[in-house]
Formats: C-alpha cells, structure tokens, sequence
C-alpha cells in the first residue's frame, strides 16, 4: 500500500470525541464512505491486496465491516458472509460473547456459512481492544474455515487488539491507525 493512500484515507475519518459515551474518541468513516474518490482508493487497497489470495468468500463484521465486505467480496467474484449481531440471523447459528471497548455483545454466524477448509478473509472497519475480531474469528474456525488474515480501515494500537490478533498466528492488515 502507497503510504500516500494511507494518509489520504486517514485524513477523511472523523474524530468524534465522547461518543457513544464520555472517554470514547469515536474514528467515524461516514465522510471517508461519502467520497467516491476517497472510498474507491481504500476499496482499491484492499482488491490489490486480496486479487490473488485465492479466497473463497469475505466474512465482515456487523455493520461496517459489511459495507466493506460486500463491495470487496463482489469484486473478486467471492461470497460474502455476514458476522451479524445476536438475534438477528434466522437459521440455525454458533455463537460468541465478547467484551467490547464500551461494554459487552454477542455475534453470529450460520452454521452453513462456509465449509471446512475455505479460505476466508475476516474484515472489520476498526480495531480496538481486539474482543470483536476475537469473536468473529472463533465463529469462522468453529466452521473449519481457514481466515487468510484480518483487515481493518483503522486501529486503534494503544487499546491491544491488533496484538492480541497477531499472537493468534492471524495476520492483521491495517490502512491507518491512531496512536
Ligand atoms: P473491539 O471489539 O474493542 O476491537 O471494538 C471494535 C468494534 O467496535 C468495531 O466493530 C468498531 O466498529 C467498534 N468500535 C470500537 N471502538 C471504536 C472507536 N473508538 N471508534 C469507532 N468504532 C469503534
């Protein structure tokens, strides 16, 4: 990745401090997603990432990780699997609890959403304390999917998720981050 790509992408996320509660610097990507221009470099960033990792479909986290995951995974022809919030998937599913930055949550995933030995590429639009990328993470290995790596817009280092995700043995790929 251009280091010029990286900062162009960065420059377009908005801090929002004390939200959704005090203490919070909330990295907003709606103005990064408003931009044609800006959204097409960082889809274009991950496509030449990802064009030959002969992946079989794109898993993304509830919710931004499914805007990115859909427009990734239809451009390189793969499928894509939605990681969805507790109660929200209708057939039969596994489960995760995890802890988040600001409080606690459940994830899903159908169990008919990859077979064993699949080769999936995990995404989320941030980073944090690592808990959701965790969580997604158990739900695909529980299937038998092999996650080629994790990819996020941005982490956040100081809040340890990234390492967390690289002592796995699961590579993480970052755009930016805010230290
Ligand atoms: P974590 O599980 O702590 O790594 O938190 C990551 C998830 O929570 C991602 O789905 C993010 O969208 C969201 N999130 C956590 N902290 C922030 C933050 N400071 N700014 C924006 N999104 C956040």
């Amino acid at each position: 990745m251009m280091q010029s790509a990286s900062l162009y992408i960065k420059d377009h996320i908005r801090t929002v401090p004390d939200w959704p509660q005090a203490g919070i610097q909330f990295r907003d990507i709606t103005p990064l997603l408003q931009d044609p221009t800006v959204f097409r470099t960082l889809i274009d960033v991950f496509l030449a990432r990802y064009a030959d990792a002969k992946l079989d479909s794109v898993a993304g986290l509830d919710a931004r990780g499914f805007i990115l995951g859909s427009v990734i995974a239809y451009e390189l022809n793969v499928g894509f699997i939605p990681i969805r919030k507790k109660g929200k998937l209708p057939f039969t599913t596994v489960s995760e609890e995890y802890e988040l930055e600001y409080g606690s949550a459940t994830v899903e995933l159908h169990t008919d959403a990859c077979k064993p030995g699949d080769r999936v590429l995990l995404i989320d639009d941030l980073i944090a304390t690592g808990g959701t990328m965790m969580a997604g993470k158990k739900l695909l290995e529980r299937l038998g999917a092999t996650i080629i790596e994790a990819a996020v817009i941005v982490d956040l280092p100081e809040l340890g998720g990234s390492r967390l995700i690289e002592s796995t043995g699961l590579p993480l790929f970052k755009v930016c981050d805010f230290a």
